[in-house]
């Protein structure tokens, strides 16, 4: 179920945090429109309530302490939070999923960053949030999403988003204009003074993951989770 399961223990505070990425064999792409049943058997085998986004694409960072109701899912592309046994999730089929915590100062965060957000600055965003909320040291966990030598874009959108983020600038394997947004969020992260762990595996390449260029309407979505216990 997951591409990649990690966890962190907080010396002080005595907190754990988990990070984790499923892979192709969970279709979260309902979620959005509330999806009881799959939401459901997630909480279940993660073991805490989800708070969850309709994600726009945009750089709003929310500060919650509950997962939301059915029907009221907040819209906007980040999450932070300090309550315990609460998970944060994101999903994404190329975007960026990007998990953030500091598990001393036991505050997380879950992004959505595709290509307009990470022209947007939401990773940085997130930081700045999770520093309001007394995060000092944070560690990001950068997860699937399609690769630079995959992400094929017009020439001039090349241009516009690379004179913004210049480490977003890339070319695909066969020669023509690309944006690798995980370079790109990777940069800010690390402009941001943000430790990374990268997954880099590329979803339009790895048939065990979703991929809307890949499988155009029919992709379905995975999850960046993140929790503290
Ligand atoms: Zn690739």
């Amino acid at each position: 179920m997951f591409a990649l399961r990690d966890s962190r223990d907080g010396d002080v505070s005595r907190l754990r945090v988990d990070v984790a990425f499923t892979d192709s064999s969970l279709d979260l792409q309902g979620l959005r429109d509330d999806f009881p049943e799959g939401l459901a058997r997630l909480e279940e085998v993660v073991g805490v309530p989800l708070a969850r986004l309709s994600q726009v694409h945009g750089a709003d960072v929310l500060v919650v302490d509950a997962p939301m109701a059915l029907g009221e899912v907040p819209f906007a592309d980040g999450l932070v939070t300090t309550t315990r046994g609460l998970g944060l999730m994101v999903r994404a089929a190329d975007c960026v999923p990007l998990l953030l915590a500091d598990p001393e100062a036991g505050v997380i965060g879950a992004v959505h960053a595709g290509r307009p957000g990470m022209a947007l600055g939401i990773a940085s965003r997130a930081v700045a949030v999770m520093r309001e909320q007394g995060a000092t040291t944070i560690s990001a966990w950068l997860g699937p999403r399609v690769c630079g030598s995959c992400y094929e874009v017009p020439e001039q959108m090349r241009a516009d988003v690379s004179a913004v983020v210049p480490e977003a600038w890339a070319e695909t394997s066969w020669g023509t204009p690309a944006l690798d947004i995980g370079a790109g969020v990777r940069a800010q992260l690390e402009r941001a003074g943000v430790d990374v762990v990268d997954v880099a595996r590329c979803t339009l390449e790895d048939a065990n993951l979703h991929s809307y260029r890949r499988d155009g309407k029919a992709a379905g979505r995975h999850g960046g989770l993140v929790w503290l216990s």
